[in-house]
This record gives structure tokens, C-alpha cells and sequence, in this order.
């Protein structure tokens, strides 16, 4: 869908991410390299955890997005769990950026579901479908 946007509009697409309960959209963005979405951590604390354990997960893992509001004053939040799945990227970015990355979402914690004890996330039925042709992931 996104490629198509992209050849019919004939526009640059970028991903923006935010959330209502911290500033709305906006928190973070992708730039011209399309790897990954740089997160404003001048204003925001951004951790990987293990939605299970809590414990911080190192660069690179997939986990729970946390997110710790620096300055904001009317209600601010200390690691709010918003149950995105993603991972930071580890290194740094292509366009010469120092704000940290994340990759595509992967899913969120809420909506997983288990089959025979493996983790199964919706949007991975949707690539699989993608991949057929005459299917689209929607
Ligand atoms: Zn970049």
C-alpha cells in the first residue's frame, strides 16, 4: 500500500509516531534513509522492555516501548507502558542524525495471541497474505 501511495501521488512518505497521552503525534519521525523512526529523546526517555518481566532489554531486542516525559509540566508521565512492540536500532543512521531509532512497530502487547505456544501478531498474518497475488494485507 505504501509503494502505491508512493507511485500514484508521486510524494515522499514518512513514518511519524506519537501517541494522544504524550503530545500526540509528533514524537518521533523518519528521515530520507526510511530506516527507522528517530525519537525525540530531548523531551522524552525512551526504554526497550520485556512485557513480562519489565526488565530493560538491551539495543536491538524486541520489547515493550516505555516512554518517560521530561518536560512536560500538566501531567507528566514516568514509564508509561503505551504496549507498542519494537526495538531501538542500534546503531546510528545513515543521515548523520543523534537521535535514537525504532524500528517499525511489530505489533503490540495487547493483541498478540498464542497458537500451539508461539507468538502470533495480526500484522504477521497481513505480510503473509501481502505475499500472494491477488491478496493485499488489507
Ligand atoms: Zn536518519
Amino acid at each position: 500500500m505504501r509503494q502505491r501511495i508512493v507511485n500514484e501521488l508521486g510524494v515522499k512518505l514518512y513514518d511519524i509516531y506519537g501517541l494522544t497521552e504524550i503530545y500526540g503525534p509528533g514524537i518521533g519521525i523518519s528521515c530520507e534513509y526510511e530506516c527507522g523512526i528517530h525519537l525525540c529523546d530531548d523531551y522524552l526517555c525512551f526504554e526497550i522492555i520485556d512485557p513480562k518481566t519489565g526488565d530493560v532489554l538491551p539495543d536491538g531486542e524486541i520489547g515493550e516501548l516505555v516512554i518517560t516525559t521530561l518536560k512536560k509540566e500538566g501531567a507528566p508521565l514516568i514509564r508509561y507502558r503505551n504496549h507498542d512492540l519494537t526495538r531501538i536500532i542500534p546503531r546510528k543512521c545513515e543521515c548523520g542524525s543523534e537521535y535514537p531509532r525504532i524500528d517499525i512497530l511489530v505489533g503490540r502487547t495487547d493483541d498478540m495471541v498464542k497458537v500451539k505456544g508461539v507468538n502470533i501478531f495480526p500484522n504477521q498474518i497481513d505480510e503473509v497474505l501481502d505475499k500472494i497475488k491477488g491478496f493485499s494485507s488489507e
